[in-house]
C-alpha cells in the first residue's frame, strides 16, 4: 500500500528541516525526506560555516521554540561596520540606535542543525526519513505521486511510492523538485568563489560584524565565541585556488594586507573551505501543488548574509498560511497563490539588494568607486538612511510574518 501524507518536504537542510518542524503546529501529516544520513560530516547545509542571523530571524527561531537551544552557541552582533579598502568613508550601524540588544546573531550551521534535528527526533509528526532521495514525481489535480529511494547506498536502497497533497521543494539550488515540476530557473554565475574559515585576531571583535570591500572581493568577518571571527572572503576562482594552496601564515598575511589592523593581528586560521558563487532564481516559487523555499527558490551571493534569512521568512510565511488558515487542502491553489504573492516583494528587494552590492563593489570603474565612497559617507551621516539599512539588515523591512513580529505561529486557544 502507498503511504500518503498531507505535506511532503524534500530536503532536510536548514530551510526544509525548520519548515517541517514548524508544521508540527498544524493538523497535517508531514514527512521530511533528506538525502544525507543524520549527522553526516558531508551534510551540505550543516557544515563548518556560521550564519549571520538577522534580528527578525532570531525572532522566528524563538517563536518556533528553537532559539533556546541555539542561543548558547550564538554570538550577538552589536555593530555592523562597512568600509572599502584604500578609500575614505565607512558606515556603522549600532544596536542601541535601533533600540535592540543585538542587530542579529552569528550561529554555527551545525548547531542549528543539531537543535532542529533533536526536536524532530522527539516527535512522531513530522516523520523524518533519511537518507532518502527523490527519484520521480507526477503532479495530478488532487495529489502529487512520488517515488523515493530510501537507504544509504545503491545496494540497500529501497524504492518507495507515496503521495501527498502539497510537495515542498527544499532541496537546494540544484532542486530536483523544481526541475521535475517544470519551474524554470535563471542562473547567473558571479565567477567568484567564497573561502570560509574561522580566524582568531589579537584584538577582541567587540561584537562587531565587518564587511570590507576590497579590489579583489569583499571580506566579511562575523563575531564568534572566544574572540574568534567567521571569515567569508570572496575571490576570483583562480584567486581562491591560490589562497587555498597557501600555508596558514601566508594566508593570514594576505588577509592582514586586505583587511588591515582594525582587529589587530590575525593569529590563527582553522580549516578553509571553498564555495563557488552564483545567483539562482526560480521563475516562480509555486507550481500546482508545489511550493519552493530556501535555496530551491533563490540562492544568493553571501556578501550581505541574506540567503538563510530570506529562507527563514519563506518558512515563516508558508507555515503561517498552512497552520492558521481554515483551508483543509494544503495544496490549495489559492493558498499557494497567496504564498507567492506574500513573498514576491521581499524576494525581489533582497535579491536586487544583494546582487547590486556584489556587482557594485566588485567593479573597479573609477566613477563607481567615487559613488561608493559618497554612498558610505552619506549612510554614515544621514540617520534615517542608516535606520532604513539597519531595518533591512535586521530582516524587519516590508510586510513581516507573525513570527517575525514576535507572535506565535498560531493564537493560543
Ligand atoms: C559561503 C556562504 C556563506 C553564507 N552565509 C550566510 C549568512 O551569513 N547568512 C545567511 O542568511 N545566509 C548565508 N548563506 C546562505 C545559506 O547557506 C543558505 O541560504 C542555506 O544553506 C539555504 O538552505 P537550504 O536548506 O535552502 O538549502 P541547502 O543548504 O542547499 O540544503 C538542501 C538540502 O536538500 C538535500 N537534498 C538535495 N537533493 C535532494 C533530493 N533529491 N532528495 C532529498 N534531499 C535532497 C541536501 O542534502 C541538503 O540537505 C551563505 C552561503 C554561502 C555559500
Amino acid at each position: 500500500m502507498e503511504d500518503s501524507y498531507d505535506i511532503v518536504v524534500i530536503g532536510g537542510g536548514l530551510a526544509g528541516a525548520i519548515l517541517a518542524y514548524a508544521l508540527a503546529a498544524g493538523h497535517y501529516r508531514v514527512a521530511l525526506f533528506e538525502a544525507r544520513p543524520f549527522g553526516a560530516a558531508d551534510q551540505p547545509s550543516y557544515d563548518d560555516r556560521s550564519v549571520a542571523l538577522a534580528f527578525g530571524s532570531q525572532r522566528i527561531l524563538d517563536g518556533l521554540g528553537l532559539w533556546s537551544t541555539i542561543a548558547p552557541s550564538a554570538t550577538p552582533i552589536k555593530i555592523i561596520h562597512v568600509s572599502e579598502r584604500g578609500r575614505f568613508g565607512a558606515t556603522r550601524l549600532h544596536h542601541n540606535e535601533e533600540g535592540v540588544d543585538a542587530l542579529g546573531y552569528v550561529a554555527p550551521n551545525r548547531e542549528i542543525g543539531r537543535a532542529v534535528y533533536a526536536r524532530l527526533a522527539s516527535q512522531h509528526n513530522p516523520e523524518v526519513i533519511a537518507p532518502a532521495s527523490l527519484r520521480d514525481l507526477t503532479i495530478g489535480s488532487s495529489q502529487v505521486d512520488l517515488t523515493v529511494d530510501t537507504g544509504a547506498d545503491g545496494i540497500s536502497a529501497q524504492r518507495k511510492a507515496l503521495w501527498c497533497r502539497l510537495l515542498v521543494a527544499a532541496d537546494g539550488a540544484d532542486s530536483e523538485v523544481r526541475w521535475r515540476s517544470g519551474v524554470g530557473v535563471e542562473v547567473s554565475n558571479y565567477a567568484q568563489t567564497a573561502i570560509v574559515a574561522n580566524v582568531t585576531p589579537s584584538r577582541h571583535h567587540d561584537y562587531t560584524a565587518f564587511e570590507r570591500f576590497t579590489d579583489t572581493g569583499p571580506i566579511a568577518l562575523l563575531p564568534m565565541s572566544e574572540g574568534r571571527c567567521s571569515l567569508v572572503w570572496t575571490h576570483t576562482p583562480e584567486g581562491a585556488e591560490a589562497a587555498l594552496r597557501l600555508g596558514d601564515a601566508a594566508f593570514l598575511d594576505e588577509l592582514q594586507d586586505r583587511f588591515g589592523y582594525r582587529l589587530g593581528r590575525f593569529i590563527t586560521v582553522g580549516a578553509r573551505h571553498a564555495y563557488p558563487l552564483s545567483l539562482s532564481k526560480a521563475r516562480e516559487v509555486v507550481a500546482p501543488r508545489v511550493a519552493l523555499i530556501g535555496n530551491a527558490a533563490h540562492a544568493l551571493h553571501p556578501v550581505a548574509g541574506q540567503g538563510f534569512n530570506l529562507a527563514l521568512r519563506d518558512v515563516a510565511v508558508l507555515a503561517e498560511l498552512l497552520c492558521t488558515g481554515s483551508c483543509d487542502d494544503p495544496g490549495d491553489r489559492h493558498l499557494l497563490t497567496r504564498y507567492a504573492r506574500l513573498r514576491a516583494a521581499d524576494l525581489r528587494r533582497t535579491m536586487r539588494f544583494t546582487d547590486g552590492l556584489a556587482r557594485l563593489f566588485s567593479n573597479p570603474f573609477r566613477p563607481l568607486a567615487y559613488t561608493r565612497v559618497v554612498a558610505l559617507l552619506t549612510l554614515d551621516l544621514v540617520a534615517p538612511l542608516r535606520h532604513a539599512l539597519a531595518r533591512r539588515a535586521m530582516g524587519l523591512s516590508g510586510c513581516v510574518p507573525r513570527l517575525t513580529s514576535g507572535l506565535p505561529l498560531r493564537e493560543l486557544q
